[in-house]
């Protein structure tokens, strides 16, 4: 039986999906063992009943002003404290930008293992996690000592919420200090409804969408689905949207349910952020385009054609 700390989190009031993901892998990991749920900055406290019902049996509620936006410093700081409190055989974080830059930082500074980017745990544990930008994967099983587990969004199952299940939740003080950056502001750039990291859906566009406004169609696709709308880089590159909606090795990792990639080529950078994705459907004009060698469903013809008309199919098929 151990002892497992899953470090959730929380935007705009909201707890991230991929906190209920971890819970799920700490599930794998306590063999039976305790659950505790930590959420940094205001309102931790909410999220108890929801991070119970997925899981937790503490929920470690850290409130200090120094949190309440992420610094590597503050969080650290934070995350070693309660680490040294609670005592767990295993920490799993999101492989969100938030978790790939604390997890490493905190178990060098403690000497504690880390597999990161972690799509699957079987018992044991062993850890499957995607290398070589996806295209091949590794297996690995940790021998002994306390380990940091991130884990890649929207893989690891998440288990069926237990209605009236409660959590102890526990106030935790931290002390934090010298911290070297102060966040000030926070400019959102993206407007899209869904989170890109998150979706279980994804329309992407890239060089072949030739402007701005050749957006427009996979916006309107993405309105029917309930999708987010992402990008090539060199859709970013040229200037066509901003480079938040990036997808690759130099932007988002994603694996959502189902990608529509419109008018992209598949350059190996721009797979290895999406080649795990369940379903891959491919709309491009040109037959030997590599991204249909990925795709589950190819589509051979003009995006400016196909997308309106998939658009039609899906309105009357969801009605
Ligand atoms: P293109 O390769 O120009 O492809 C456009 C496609 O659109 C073509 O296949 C064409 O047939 C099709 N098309 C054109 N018109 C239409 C139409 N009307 N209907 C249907 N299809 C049409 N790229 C990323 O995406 N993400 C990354 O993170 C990334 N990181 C990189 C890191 C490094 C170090 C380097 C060197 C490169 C990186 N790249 C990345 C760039 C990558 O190599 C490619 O240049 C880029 O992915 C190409 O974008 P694209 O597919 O939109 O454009």
């Amino acid at each position: 039986m151990k002892k497992v700390l899953v470090l959730a989190e929380a935007r705009d009031g909201q707890l991230r999906n991929v906190s209920f993901e971890a819970l799920a892998a700490a599930n794998i990991l306590a063999e039976g063992g305790e659950i505790a749920a930590a959420v940094f900055g205001a309102d931790g406290g909410s999220f108890a009943d929801a991070l119970a019902q997925h899981g937790a049996d503490k929920v470690y509620v850290v409130n200090n002003s120094a949190l309440a936006t992420y610094t590597p410093d503050g969080y650290s700081q934070a995350l070693q404290q309660l680490i040294k409190a609670v005592s767990p055989d295993a920490i799993v974080l999101g492989h969100t930008s938030i978790g790939r830059d604390l997890a490493p930082r905190v178990a060098a500074r403690l000497g504690y293992g880390l597999v990161s980017d972690v799509t699957a745990i079987e018992a044991g544990p062993v850890f499957t996690r995607p290398i070589y930008a996806g295209k091949a994967f590794q297996k690995r099983k940790f021998r002994e000592g306390c380990i940091f587990i991130t884990i890649r969004p929207n893989n690891i199952p998440v288990g069926q919420a237990e209605a009236g299940k409660t959590a102890e939740v526990v106030p935790f003080d931290v002390e934090i200090k010298d911290l070297r950056t102060i966040v000030k502001e926070i400019v959102r750039k993206t407007s899209g409804k869904v989170d890109l990291s998150e979706a279980k859906v994804i329309v992407s566009g890239g060089r072949g969408v030739k402007s701005a406004d050749g957006f427009k169609p996979l916006y309107e696709l993405a309105e029917v689905l309930g999708a987010a709308v992402g990008a090539s880089r060199g859709a970013c590159d040229a200037d066509y949207c901003d480079y938040s909606m990036q997808i690759g090795q130099t932007g988002k990792v994603v694996t959502p349910d189902l990608y529509i990639a419109c008018g992209i080529s598949g350059a190996i950078q721009h797979l290895a952020g999406m080649s795990n994705s369940k379903v891959i459907v491919a709309i491009n004009k040109d037959p030997e385009a590599p991204i249909f060698q990925v795709a589950d469903y190819g589509i051979v013809g003009d995006l400016f054609e196909v997308v309106p008309l998939l658009t039609e199919e899906f309105k009357k098929v969801l009605a």
